[in-house]
């Protein structure tokens, strides 16, 4: 079974969601790989949809079975995870595996799928921008905003380990460079197959 990946990190609040929700419209090959996560739902956010919500005990239990291919405290006592189930879900459908990650955890993806996997580091124009965005999305209390904010630096600085970088500024330009990008990526595969 060939196994494909896409994988997106970025610094909370540079718009990786935004950008996955437009492509997933216009690849049906692509399905997203759902995350567990011990954080509240956000208004909106439905579980097994967004993410699969559990409470930190349910996710430690998840742990210690060897459920997770990956799993991180992204935040202080806020704990996110790819559960290998979805992996073997997506792949066995033959679908391109999608997943919206944290810097480490895209690293540790990619290393997991070597040349299956496209890592994509998603940049915000600037850190300016970047908490301008968090505000706006109005989604966020103010420590949790500079939680996210603290990370910004050190992860911004690893984007060198990606395959690429998409600078978010203008969302539509974005768009479609990734679009390019994947599109290059695919057929590329398609060839050496
Ligand atoms: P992430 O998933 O990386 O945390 P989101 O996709 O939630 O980021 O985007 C953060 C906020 O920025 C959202 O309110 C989104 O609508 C907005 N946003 C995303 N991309 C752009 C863009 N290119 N220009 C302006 N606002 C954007
Ligand atoms: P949010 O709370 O904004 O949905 O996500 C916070 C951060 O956790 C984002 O950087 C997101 O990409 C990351 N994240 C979501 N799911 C996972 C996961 O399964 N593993 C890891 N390592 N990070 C994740």
């Amino acid at each position: 079974m060939k196994r494909r990946a896409i994988l997106f990190s970025a610094p909370s609040g540079s718009g990786k969601t935004t950008i996955i929700k437009r492509l997933m419209q216009h690849f049906d090959f692509f399905e997203f790989s759902i995350s567990a996560t011990s954080r509240q739902p956000r208004e909106g956010e439905r579980d097994g949809v967004d993410y699969y919500f559990l409470t930190p005990d349910e996710f430690m239990k998840e742990v210690e079975a060897g459920q997770f291919l990956e799993w991180e405290e992204v935040y202080a006592d806020v704990r996110y995870g790819t559960l290998k189930s979805e992996i073997e879900r997506i792949c066995a459908k033959g679908k391109v595996v999608v997943f919206d990650v944290d810097v480490n955890g895209g690293i540790n993806i990619k290393r997991f799928f070597g040349d299956d996997a496209l890592a994509i580091f998603v940049m915000p124009p600037s850190i300016e921008v970047l908490e301008q965005r968090l505000r706006h999305r109005g989604t966020e209390s103010e420590e949790s905003i500079q939680k996210r904010l603290g990370r910004s630096a050190k992860e911004l600085g690893e984007a060198h380990r990606f395959d690429v970088t998409i600078v978010n500024d203008n969302l539509d330009d974005a768009v479609e460079q990734t679009k390019r990008t994947i599109t290059e990526w695919l057929s590329r595969d398609e060839e050496e197959s």
